[in-house]
């Protein structure tokens, strides 16, 4: 047994800057822009714990300081970090952290995080922007972080947020808000293809292994490193791609700039858990040709790998890239199919298994039937047909005959692995969430939080933590917006 490792103040925590250590080439130095008057409006213990950060430490004015900009954490080494990307296709040459700020690399307990500031002000990647985040937007990221966490989907998640009153013009005036953003990593498919595009090797040889030392360090040292780094990349945004895909969550901006090398979900703007199933949805309406939409992003994540693929040239052999890029599709396949089948409740692939959810999509399609609840019902289907007609047969248009037709095939297939009902259910109860973020959720957290009131934000976070548990006291969480509701619009400006 080990003991615990020990939990610091804000001035203990173990700075390591390796990425500020890499030098100018990779990022600029720059000090945070103090936010004006800010408000501490919420600490994530979750978070905190992994930092090793002493929870009592963010009662101290000094704690608000720091996640306003204002003092810098002892040891830390602040550095805006240098990317390119491409951008609804159109390659971008220059981009990098423009409203945000890597504050430095905490180590603890033998692991690595990024503490990311965003909505920290002005750098000289901002293109005449304002370096800021509208409060909006950073309780959207806040939530969200956890969201995907509790679901089991690799994430950014954040340590606190913050308000303030400064003005931020967006469509309409708002306020501004930071949150101190953690993550393993954030080297982007972009922060690659920088380099490449500006025929810079060695910067391209020293950022991978970078990358590999701290989070492949089995390939370090090794010939073969670089490819097998794609190849890693490849596999793991297939599989985060497939995670996506299952609890019907869609980014909204996978652009290459927003895409992690490690396969973590990075970077969020208008993104959105789809309520009423629509293979096209997307929730940006900065995307009106769909590009991002949910049925493009195992595609999208595949042309995402190729462009990575490409900036890695210069340090791989065509063949092996290729092979590298290769990796993606069976590796999608492969989660894509696992995830499809525990939420069927399936314990072995069967030939026809693909067919049987292309039967249940088209189903769910023509009654657009709420994917989070449709798949939540699904699990109380029974093998005898004895269940209640107010479940799964409700959603998809009161269980006419196509819902008849699809169900007397599943309860077929069901039979031809001896499935038991009550077995199966708990599968698929920890597979298929009661709860996710639904945007009109997300709504009324930022109008308290806007108000100076983030108790919906504590509540709404405390329910997003169980998300598979039934909490029956929580039912109006696990509701699609009312209809009629006005639509609440999301863009890439936040
Ligand atoms: P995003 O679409 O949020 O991933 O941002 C794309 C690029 O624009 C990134 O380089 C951001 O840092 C930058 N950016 C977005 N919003 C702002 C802003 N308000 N001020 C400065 N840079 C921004
Ligand atoms: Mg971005």
């Amino acid at each position: 047994m080990t003991a615990a490792a020990p939990v610091h103040p804000l001035a203990g925590l173990a700075f390591d800057n390796s990425y500020a250590r890499l030098g100018d080439a990779f990022g600029t130095r720059v000090a945070p822009t103090p936010l004006r008057d800010p408000v501490l409006l919420h600490v994530n213990g979750e978070v905190a714990a992994l930092l090793g950060l002493d929870p009592a430490e963010a009662r101290r004015p000094e704690f608000l300081a720091w996640a306003a900009g204002s003092v810098a954490a002892p040891g830390s080494d602040p550095v805006a970090m240098l990317y390119a990307g491409h951008q609804f296709g159109a390659w971008v040459p220059q981009l990098g952290d423009g409203r945000a700020i890597l504050l430095g690399e905490v180590v603890h307990a033998g692991r690595r995080w990024d503490l990311h500031l965003k909505g920290s002000g002005p750098t000289p990647y901002s293109r005449g922007f304002d370096g800021r985040s509208v409060l909006r937007s950073a309780v959207r990221e806040y939530l969200v972080g956890e969201a995907l966490h509790h679901l089991g989907v690799p994430t950014t998640r954040a340590l606190c947020l913050v308000g303030s009153p400064e003005p931020v013009q967006r469509e309409v005036t708002e306020t501004a808000a930071s949150i101190v953003r953690v993550a393993p990593s954030h080297v982007r498919f972009g922060s690659f293809e920088v380099f490449a595009s500006r025929g810079q090797r060695e910067h391209l040889a020293t950022l991978a292994d970078h990358v590999i030392a701290h989070h492949f360090p089995g390939l370090a040292g090794r010939a073969d490193r670089w490819r097998e780094l794609l190849r890693e990349a490849a596999e793991r945004t297939a599989r985060l791609v497939a995670r996506w895909q299952a609890v019907g969550f869609v980014h909204g901006v996978l652009n290459t700039d927003n895409m992690s090398v490690l396969g973590i979900t990075l970077d969020f703007g208008p993104y959105a858990f789809m309520e009423a199933f629509d293979p096209g949805f997307t929730p940006n309406h900065s995307d009106p040709g769909g590009r991002y939409a949910w049925d493009q992003q195992p595609g999208i994540g595949q042309w995402n790998v190729s462009a990575l693929a490409q900036a890695l040239l210069p340090l791989i052999p065509r063949e092996e890239a290729l092979a590298g890029l290769d990796a993606y599709v069976p590796a999608w396949q492969e989660a894509s199919a696992a995830r499809m089948r525990e939420k069927l409740g399936l314990l072995e692939p069967r030939d026809a298994d693909g067919e049987l959810l292309d039967g249940l999509l088209r189903l769910l399609e023509r009654h657009r039937a709420d994917w989070t609840l449709a798949w939540r019902a699904l699990g109380g289907v029974t093998v005898a047909g004895m269940e209640d007609r107010r479940g799964f047969a409700r959603l998809v248009g009161g269980g006419g005959d196509d819902a008849a037709a699809w169900l007397a095939d599943y309860r077929t297939r069901l039979r031809a692995e001896q499935s038991d009902d009550g077995a199966r259910r708990a599968r698929m109860d920890a597979v298929n969430p009661r709860f996710v973020l639904r945007t009109h959720l997300a709504q009324r957290a930022i109008e308290g939080a806007q108000r100076g009131d983030p108790s919906e934000l504590d509540r709404l976070l405390a329910v997003l933590r169980r998300p598979f548990d039934e909490q029956p006291d929580r039912a109006e969480y696990a509701r699609p917006a009312a209809d009629g509701g006005a639509p609440i619009v999301l863009s890439c400006s936040s």
